[in-house]
Formats: structure tokens, sequence, C-alpha cells
């Protein structure tokens, strides 16, 4: 069945390459990957070796039917996601002081952005397409939507106590979503604030991990999978940040030994790494939107041996996105950043939760390792353990609600002694920046449990038979703020190396180059 070169239905391109090959089900594609291996001589100096490692790549061309569960489903993310959702499928309009408003995917970078397939054969300009279409994706206006919540309101109720969308809009998508109830959830009150107490009225009962609620979830999963038909489940916990759980050897640090603490109800296990613990024995993708450490070193093995797909941490959304932005131009730029001020007031219930001293922890140390690996790249401008000075504030103010305030000031050093101060004022509807996030992490992660690969090596790493990427999904760095990677590997907050590293290797699943910037083709004729 193979028809090498002839578009395959519904799609947009075809990569017409001897190394790549279209069958009914599947893309076949070989790609070279080229690195460069260094080593340091005994004079100190360094020998670049160019590597060249041959991989064979397959997606499967099939686009399920795919199913989201979001934890915290009734808060401002959840809801917000879900009406932005129905509004697209039904491809509402509705009235706003300023005109008519049309549903969009603004701010998703699957949805939103476009990539360049190549260049055109004849006028020789960049040919660029959307993002959504280098591969056989799901379209988020097929997601069917479900979760649970502490908090028992039906999905309209809490697009009202959300305060974010327009009463034009929530009319029209009100009837759909007032028949959307959050299931019920685990509730272990040390792990969220104090003040969030009002909301629980929706859990099961226990306030401490334990078999039963792992098989409450994994149930929940299957039943939402059968009643609606799914291939396939993915689950995002949007719910409230949770203050980092103690590492303790014995309870968290191997697989082992973190199913024995649920089983036994040992205190140091939150509910979030109860979630996932219930998706990777379920085979459901896990990702952790929220900045605490759910992924304890026990539940990483665990995925590793359920070679189940796991990511996170926290949404980058607003001020680390713009941080990790900047700091990269910065610091490539070779300008000495020496500090960073970032100030923020909010008052949503994230907010609301964050003015607890615990949970505010977790999210400060997920918004400050962000410029690290940058910093370390750069031994001009920094001596070894040399660091700008970086600071976080977060404070909560009702009424602003949603509209978050990030104040950032940015100082560095520059030419001669001189300085520099860069300062910033972001506003903007948290949960408007924080929900094409969400979609594109579905989407991305989808994507991932249809791409396998081996390898033939020219250094001996050959393997046999098809695998998947490694289970912790590093490839989702783009909208996180503390990405969880590979145990041993590092950590690439840069934003445009995040984006790139998508990209090129979705490119790689379809047997593309990479795509250097070179364009030697507009510059040597
Ligand atoms: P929110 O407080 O409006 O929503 C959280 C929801 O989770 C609430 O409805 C709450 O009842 C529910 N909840 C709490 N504990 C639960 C549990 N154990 N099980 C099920 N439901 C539970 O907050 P939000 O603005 O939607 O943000 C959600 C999370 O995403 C927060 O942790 C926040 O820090 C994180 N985050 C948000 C952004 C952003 O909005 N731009 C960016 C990064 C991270």
């Amino acid at each position: 069945t193979h028809n090498n070169g002839v578009a395959p239905a519904g799609s947009l391109f075809t990569v017409n390459s001897p190394n790549v090959v279209y069958t009914e089900d599947k893309i076949h594609s070989k790609y070279t990957y080229r690195t460069t291996e260094v080593s340091k001589g005994a004079d100190g100096k360094y020998v670049a070796v160019p590597r060249e490692t041959l991989y064979d790549f397959t997606v499967d061309r099939k686009v399920p039917k795919l199913g989201v569960m979001l934890v915290g489903w009734g808060g401002n993310n959840g809801s917000t996601v879900t009406a932005g959702i129905i509004a697209n499928r039904r491809g509402l309009k509705w009235q706003t002081r300023k005109g008519e408003q049309a549903a969009n995917y603004y701010g998703s970078l699957i949805m939103g952005s476009t990539i360049k397939l190549g260049t055109d054969a004849k006028t020789r300009a960049d040919v660029n397409i959307p993002f959504h279409d280098i591969l056989p994706m799901v379209h988020p206006n097929d997601l069917v939507i479900g979760g649970w919540d502490i908090s028992s309101l039906n999905l309209a109720q809490a697009m009202d106590r959300a305060e974010v969308l327009e009463p034009t809009l929530k009319a029209q998508v009100a009837k759909e979503m007032s028949a959307m109830v959050p299931l019920r959830s685990i509730y272990y009150p040390d792990f969220i604030a104090a003040n969030q107490t009002d909301r629980a009225d929706n859990i099961l009962p226990g306030s401490k991990a334990c078999n039963a609620h792992v098989e409450q979830i994994r149930k929940d999963i299957r039943e939402f999978k059968a009643a609606n038909n799914l291939d396939k489940v993915i689950v995002q916990w949007t719910a409230n940040t949770e203050r980092f759980a103690e590492l303790i050897d014995g309870v968290n640090d191997t697989a082992e030994n973190l199913l024995k603490s649920i089983e036994e109800g040992h205190g140091e296990v939150a509910p979030s790494t109860v979630f996932a613990v219930a998706c990777i024995l379920e085979g459901a993708p896990f990702i952790n939107g929220s900045p605490q450490n759910t992924f304890v070193p026990g539940a990483i093995e665990l995925a590793q041996q359920y070679n189940a797909f796991i990511g996170g941490d926290d949404f980058k959304s607003g001020q680390t996105k713009m941080k990790s932005a900047l700091v990269d131009f910065l610091i490539n730029a070779g300008i000495k950043l020496t500090s960073i001020a970032s100030y923020n007031h909010l008052g949503n219930n994230d907010g609301k939760n964050l003015s607890s001293q615990k949970q505010f922890r977790s999210k400060e140390i997920s918004k400050s390792n962000v410029v690290d690996d940058m910093v370390a790249a750069n031994s001009v401008l920094y001596a070894p353990g040399e660091h700008p000075d970086h600071t976080v504030v977060i404070k909560y103010m009702p009424a602003v609600g949603d509209d978050k305030r990030a104040l950032d000031e940015y100082y560095a050093e520059i030419f001669m002694g001189g300085h520099q101060t860069i300062s910033i004022f972001n506003v903007c509807e948290d949960s408007l920046l924080a929900s094409p996030l969400i979609i594109d992490l579905v989407l991305v992660a989808e994507m991932m449990t249809r791409v396998k690969w081996r390898s033939a090596s020219t250094d001996g790493a050959t393997t046999k038979d098809f695998q998947s990427f490694h289970s912790v999904l590093s490839v989702l760095s783009y909208m996180l703020k503390a990405p969880l990677t590979p145990p041993g590997t590092p950590v690439v907050n840069a934003l445009a190396k995040q984006r790139s590293a998508l990209i090129n290797i979705f490119r790689a699943c379809v047997g593309l180059e990479p795509e250097s910037d070179m364009t030697l083709e507009h510059k040597l004729f």
C-alpha cells in the first residue's frame, strides 16, 4: 500500500524523499541526526567531532477520538478552556463594547502559530504552514472534556464564579455547560491553602492517600472513556497549587515505596501524586500544570516502569514566558543581566491560594530557576556559580480579579560599566493565557503517543524494536515554567530553544531537516 510521494488525504503537504514512505496508517521516515561530540584534551583544549545517528521514525496517522480530563475543572482555567473550546467548535460570535468578537485560538502555539516548511521552488520566498499541519494532530474542537473538582458547581456556575468571559458569550454556552458537572475529587486539606475549605463540597471520603482513591480515579477515567467512545484520555492538573511534598527515603523515593505509602495512607503523598499514580497505572498521560513536586522520584520511576507519559510542571503563561524570552535575548546579546525583580498581584482564586506561605513557596521555586541554564551557558559574562539576583513577590489583591499584574525590572551591566534598566508592566487575564497552553499540552502529548523510533547508529547504539520517547515528555517544555526532564538530563528554559526543539522533532518525524535559519539560498548566488 505504498504511495510514496502521494499526498495523504486531508494533509497540506507531502514529503517527496527516498527516506519517507507513506502507508495507509503510518508515515515512516529515515532521519540522520547530526550532533557534535566534544572532549577536552590533555592540553586543556577542546576537540569537536561531528557525529551521526540514524533513526527510523514512525508516526501513526490515525487521529484518535481524544478526551481530556482536568483536575480542577471548575476553576478559572478549567471553566475558561471549556467555554473556549465550545465557542470555537460552534463558531460563536458575541457582542462586546468594542463590537463583535469571534472565537479563536490565539495564544496556542499549535493553533495560532506557523512554521516554515521550506522555500518556494520558483520565488524562493518562505513557505509557512500552520504548526497544526506539520503532523496529523487532533483538532481542539474535537476534544471531549471532563474532569474533577472539589467544588460541586457545574461548569456554567464555575464560569460565572471565574469572572473571565463576557456575559454575551456566557449566555451562549451556559446551557451546554450547566450540564457539565465535575466528578468528586480527593481533598487532603493539608496540601492546599486553608482558605480553600469553603469550596470543598464535592469530595471523596478519606483525607489521606489510599488505594481506594487511586482505584476511584482509574475507574473515573475508564468510565469517561467508555461513555464518550474515546480512543484515549489525557489528564491534566489545573487544580490549586499544593505545597511541596517532603522527599523522604522509604516513602516516595522509589516506585515500590510510593505505592506502599499510598496503601498505608502516608501523610506526605499529595492528591496530585495520587492522580499521577492512577493515570500512570491506567496508561493515561498526566500533565501537571501547577508548580508543586507532584512527580516525586517514585512517581517518575513508576511512569518509566509502565511506559506511561508524564509532563510538567506549572503552565508558563505570562511573566515567566516573557522572562524566558527576554533573558535569553539579553544574555545571548552579551549583556550582563545582574538582577531581576518580579512582582505580581492578582485577585483570582489562584492568588487567594498563593497568599498562603507554603503554597507561595511552591510558586516561588518554580518561578526562580528559569534563568539558570542561560546564565550557566555564558562563561564569558558569569564566573562559575555566579548568578543574577532574583526576587519573586506575589500578592493577593481581590479587586483586580483574573487580570493579573506582573511587574518586572531587569537590571543589566552594559559596555564599560554602564547600566540598562528594562521595566515591564504586564496586565492580562491569566486564564486566557493559560487556556491555550492547556490545549497545546494535550495536543502535543497526544501526538507523542503516536511517534515511535529506533536507531541504527554508527556508534553502536542500535536498537532493534521501535519504542516510544522517554516517559518524561520534556518536549512539552515550551508550555511549562519548570520543565520536568528525564532524570539526569539538562533542563532547557530558553523559550526559543524550546520552540525549535519541538518544531525540529516534528520535522524529523516526517523526514525533514531541522530549520537552521542559515538561508544560504539567499546569501550565496
Ligand atoms: P483556580 O483556583 O480558579 O482553580 C483551581 C480549581 O481546582 C478550583 O476550582 C478548586 O476547587 C480545584 N481543586 C483544588 N484542589 C483540588 C483537588 N484536589 N481535586 C480537584 N480539584 C481541586 O485556579 P486557576 O486560576 O484555574 O489555576 C489553576 C492552577 O494553575 C493553579 O495551581 C495555578 O497556580 C496554575 N497556573 C495558572 C496559570 C494561569 O492561570 N496563567 C499559570 C501557571 C500556573
